[in-house]
């Protein structure tokens, strides 16, 4: 199914999110956390892609596997670090395996690389018109950053980027990760005052383990409240804590965004079913 037809529904959709193996070695396991978390029956699941396209055929045989199961399923896509034909031939690919949705991204630029150069897509939002040439029936999915993509000289300005993407053909948005629910209250208002009236998926992290907390805030920039880093600096040592307190965590943030009247909430389940399956136990009588 659609993600634009599954977040019609006015009731809270709960989505997540997997990523695919490295190498065919690690396959099977991966894919028993995925047949794992798809059990869960979520409004969808979104499966990611390795930058460059190492993983690409991973990405397709994972998505294809949760729709296969039941449950709707999205490939994500990266243009900036591959040529132009090579993004193309991967479109067709999810097309012929009956992947209906798409998240387009541009990737991370690599460090002391020249991408974006003349073969390559430089924005999510060209990589959007080419989905739309190759894949026209394809519904399609963006990021966008509450607290301002790193690269972005200010907010006001990385919204006006986004705008272009929406306006190219994006039909929903998913957030980088954030802990702290303000800032996404406040993004959502400034982004419909753009003019950006997609829904905006809520992405939310569980962060389980202090080495995550330290690897997600590199790669995101995003801030960490001080009740939150009073938590992992009081658990952070201790394994079994530490899940549980990202696990509580990750349902409160859930809890107080459905309070607020937010009803498409995406986790960052990250092949563990089993961090999956205590967020949605915290929530069995919420949504
Ligand atoms: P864009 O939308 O192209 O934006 C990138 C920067 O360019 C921003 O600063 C923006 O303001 C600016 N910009 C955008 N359009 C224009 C324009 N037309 N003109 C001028 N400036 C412009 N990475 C992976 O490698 N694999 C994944 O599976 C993956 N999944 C992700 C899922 C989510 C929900 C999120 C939030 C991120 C994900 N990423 C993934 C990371 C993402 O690839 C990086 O954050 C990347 O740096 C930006 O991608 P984008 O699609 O947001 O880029």
């Amino acid at each position: 199914m659609k993600i634009s037809e599954v977040l019609k529904d006015k009731r809270v959709t709960v989505s997540m999110e997997v990523f695919p193996p490295k190498t065919d070695a690690n396959f099977e396991t991966v894919e028993k956390a995925v047949d794992e978390i798809t059990a869960m029956k979520p409004a969808f699941i979104s499966c990611t892609y390795g930058a460059g396209g190492g993983t690409s055929a991973y990405t397709v045989r994972i998505a294809k596997r949760i729709g296969e199961a039941g449950v709707s399923s999205m490939a994500h896509l990266t243009c900036v670090s591959s040529a132009r034909s090579e993004v193309k031939e991967q479109i067709t690919r999810i097309k012929e395996a009956g992947i209906e949705n798409i998240l387009a991204l541009r990737g991370d630029i690599p460090e002391g690389s020249d991408f974006p150069g003349p073969d390559n897509y430089a924005h999510a939002s060209d990589l959007i018109g080419v989905i739309k040439e190759v894949y026209p029936e394809a519904c399609i999915g963006g990021a966008c950053y509450p607290e301002k993509h790193p690269e972005a000289r200010d907010k006001r300005e990385d919204i006006q980027n986004l705008k272009k993407k929406v306006d190219a053909g994006c039909e929903f948005l998913t957030t980088q990760m954030f802990f702290d629910n303000s800032i996404y209250y406040n993004y959502l208002y400034r982004m419909r005052d753009a003019g950006i009236m997609v829904p905006i998926l809520a992405g939310i992290m569980p962060v389980t383990t202090k080495q995550q907390m330290k690897r997600s805030i590199e790669l995101s920039g995003c801030s960490v409240p001080p009740r939150f880093k009073a938590m992992v600096d009081m658990f952070g040592d201790n394994p079994d804590a530490m899940r549980s307190v990202g696990i509580l965590y990750a349902s409160d943030q859930i809890v107080d965004l459905i309070a607020n009247g937010i009803t498409h909430i995406h986790i960052y389940t990250m092949n563990k079913p089993e961090i999956a399956k205590g967020i949605l136990e915290n929530l069995k009588d919420v949504i």
